[in-house]
């Protein structure tokens, strides 16, 4: 027996695109993770930041980024952080479908309220004109700002003083994004501290993908909210809790199909969905 490693593979659009040799590539191949890569995944658990876990679930189901093949880790990281939410996005919709359904609670009166997302939905349109720098004025100033948007590595580098120092990983993110600043014909030497939240601002606007918040509001007592969806928290957890079903997906596929264990881990979900639900149909009709 043999996998199928096109099966339900994707090529996709970049929102922004990555840069190569003076190109932007915006096109992306995605194929849906296999057993091999779940069980990988399901080993990260709790070890690696969550951009680390996205650029390691990307570098293995990202097939090509434009003309580039094979795609590395090191590429993935080079993605800004709005792409690899919208190949997150892809990649969840090829593994469980197009609805996400979260939990949350109404920040008034605490009702827990599920909420249910189309990922059609969630994607938004390609950056028209994109750029690896961009320039523009920082609000209320005659400061001009040259900087290009936040990266996975970028994400991977702030990521331990982040959950420690939020503000202050916002500032070394910030820092670490600005090419220049400059007032007329002078070149300022360092990021005033008031204007983090001013250049973060400016960076938004250009990679609206990278986060994406959600209106909601609350059946119970009507109170208007917004609510971050974070994707590669929630695809992560997806494919955690999947743990205990994928080895009994392995032992029964084998005991059945006598296929190995290396030959059903190559599958993706919903291959191995296929036997399993065909083996499920047999059983039923054989048992009285
Ligand atoms: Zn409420």
């Amino acid at each position: 027996m043999r996998g199928y490693p096109d099966i339900a593979a994707l090529d996709v659009r970049l929102p922004n695109g990555l840069w190569l040799d003076e190109q932007c590539l915006q096109t992306a191949g995605l194929r849906p993770p296999t057993g091999y890569d779940e069980a990988h995944l399901l080993a990260l658990k709790g070890c690696v930041s969550p951009a680390r876990w996205t650029s390691e679930v990307l570098a293995r189901c990202v097939t090509h980024i434009g003309t580039l093949h094979p795609v590395s880790l090191e590429d993935v990281q080079s993605l800004t952080v709005g792409d690899r939410e919208a190949l997150l996005l892809h990649l969840r919709r090829l593994s469980f479908g197009e609805t996400l359904s979260c939990m949350s609670d109404c920040s008034a009166c605490g009702e827990k309220l599920s909420i249910d997302l189309q990922i059609s939905q969630l994607l938004l349109p390609q950056t028209k004109n994109p750029a690896y720098w961009y320039r523009a004025g920082l609000p209320g100033s005659k400061v001009q700002a040259t900087f290009r948007l936040p990266t996975g590595a970028d994400q991977e580098a702030i990521a331990e003083l982040a959950a420690q120092d939020p503000s202050a990983a916002a500032g070394m993110l910030m820092k670490a994004c600005l090419h220049s600043l400059t007032d007329g014909d002078v070149q300022l030497e360092i990021l005033p501290e008031d204007a983090v939240g001013d250049l973060a601002k400016l960076i938004a606007e250009r990679d609206p993908q990278a986060e994406l918040i959600l209106n909601s509001a609350c059946p119970e007592c009507g109170h208007q909210f917004d609510v971050l969806l974070d994707v590669g928290t929630f695809f992560a957890e997806e494919i955690n809790h999947r743990l205990p079903y994928l080895y009994r997906e392995v032992h029964l596929m084998a005991w059945h199909y006598h296929w190995s264990e290396s030959e059903i881990l190559s599958m993706t979900r919903s291959h191995r969905r296929i036997y399993l639900d065909l083996l499920d149909e047999t059983l039923r009709e054989a048992t009285p």
